[in-house]
């Protein structure tokens, strides 16, 4: 392989695993040469060698192949002398000075203020609250987990400014553990230990945002463990979160993980349809002032906090979609347009509530045979019911109005028409038709 090739594979290197990744650690890499279909690399040090041979051995050697040099393994040895070409070879580099600025940045728009309070998260919003009065240290660490786009990097994010706008003092360090790695990996390989150490134990409150991510990665869990013993032991405040428990987290040593426990742990569980409902509010009241004179029929935002229940990013960016389409082509946001518009997130989310249940839970409810829901018998107590189920399965299904009606002894798409306007009218007039569906909803969707 030519130099040329090496330099041809590593511009496919960089697409596929990110300028980030690249830099860090594809860019120190020194080809060595292939012997006896072994690719031979030099790196600079043993840990980074350990980290590229497990993360990207397999991406390197895939490209390899690909180019058409056929090899069965990579290799990566530590350089002991200077490689003898390029300029290294008669000037050392001079190590780069390891960045003083740690942490990430926040983002101005997470604040307490924007972050809407439910029954999922209440009690993790209370502990953030908490620590972002800066009061003695209560509970050390406070440990936020749960699923993706539930709020825990904005609650973070809140804790931070307020700390920082009430004791500008105060050293607070938000960063990711993908970011805490890269600094520890870096300055290994710059010899800037004595930096790293201090300028982490010089810290006031400091934040580690998805610590899952440091699972298995041995050196800098190492690094990490000292690191928050050091803080604790100063009495400083650590708050961190992770997309789970922390002793559900795989091959994260046992002793970090009990240290991680010792604080307070706090879940945010998934969303419900008040808490989802009460985001959409607050967005939109944003999105009105934006895009003036659009007008959102009534409905939709109720609409969207049934249908996308996966997560808060997801129905954040439902409702920036919807309002930029429907500002885009100026027309009213109608249930069909949001329908049209965001299609693909409503496949996507569809919690897989199927006609059936719907069919069983309503005759359930009013008493009938399921039997009855789909036969041709015309009686009010039977079509009441029946055209409330079809009501339901328009609202909870992705099913379209032939597919519904189907469902329900073959009957017209006009049928469904029909018996969905007529419970849409009543559910105005009648308190108890109303109070039934929601009943109805809230048993489905549990
Ligand atoms: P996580 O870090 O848990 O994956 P984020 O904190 O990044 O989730 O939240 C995802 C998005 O949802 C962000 O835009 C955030 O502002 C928003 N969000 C999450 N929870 C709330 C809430 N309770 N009120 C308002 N916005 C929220
Ligand atoms: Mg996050």
């Amino acid at each position: 392989m030519t130099n040329n090739m090496w330099d041809e594979i590593r511009q496919q290197l960089q697409e596929t695993i990110g300028a980030n990744n690249y830099s860090t650690w594809i860019e120190p890499l020194e080809f060595s040469g292939i012997a006896d279909g072994v690719a031979k690399f030099w790196v600079p040090t043993q840990f980074f060698g350990n980290w590229i041979r497990r993360n990207f051995a397999d991406q390197i050697k895939h490209h390899l192949n690909t180019t058409g040099i056929a090899i069965t393994r990579v290799e990566f040895a530590v350089a002991k002398h200077t490689p003898a070409k390029g300029p290294a070879a008669t000037k050392p580099a001079t190590p780069k000075p390891l960045a003083r600025e740690i942490g990430a940045s926040l983002d101005s728009h997470f604040t307490f203020d924007s972050f809407v309070v439910g029954k999922p998260n209440e009690l993790a919003h209370a502990a953030a609250k908490r620590v972002s009065e800066g009061g003695p240290v209560t509970f050390n660490p406070l440990f936020l987990y749960g699923g993706v786009g539930l709020g825990k990097t904005h609650l973070m994010h809140a804790i931070a400014h307020d700390l920082k706008k009430h004791q500008p003092d105060l050293n607070v360090i938000y960063l990711s553990a993908e970011q805490f790695m890269y600094s520890f990996v870096q300055a290994l390989r710059d010899r800037k230990m004595m930096d790293f150490k201090h300028m982490f134990r010089s810290v006031d409150v400091l934040m580690v945002d998805d610590v899952q991510f440091i699972a298995g990665k041995d050196s800098t869990q190492e690094e990490f463990f000292h690191t928050f013993n050091a803080l604790v032991d100063q009495n400083k405040q650590i708050i961190i979160s992770a997309d789970r428990a922390p002793g559900e987290i795989m091959k994260l040593e046992e002793r970090i993980k009990s240290r991680l426990q010792c604080g307070l742990v706090v879940d945010l569980h998934p969303t419900d349809y008040e808490l989802r409902l009460g985001i959409l509010q607050q967005k939109v009241e944003y999105y009105r002032n934006q895009y003036k004179g659009l007008v959102l029929a009534d409905g939709i935002l109720e609409f969207l906090a049934h249908r996308i229940s996966s997560n808060i990013r997801v129905l954040e960016g439902a409702l920036t979609r919807l309002f930029a389409f429907a500002s885009l082509v100026g027309r009213e946001i109608t249930l069909e347009l949001t329908q049209d518009c965001l299609a693909d997130i409503l496949r996507a989310s569809d919690r897989k509530i199927t006609i059936g249940e719907i069919q069983r839970k309503v005759s359930e409810h009013y008493n009938i045979r399921l039997s009855d829901m789909i036969g041709p018998r015309r009686m009010r107590t039977l079509a009441r019911p029946r055209q409330i189920a079809m009501y339901l399965a328009k609202q909870l299904t992705s099913r379209s109005l032939p597919e519904i009606g189907r469902h329900f002894g073959g009957r017209d798409h006009t049928t469904v028409i029909h018996g969905i306007r007529k419970i849409t009218e009543l559910k105005e007039l009648d308190s108890q038709i109303s109070e039934d569906l929601e009943l109805l909803r809230r048993s489905l969707e549990a």
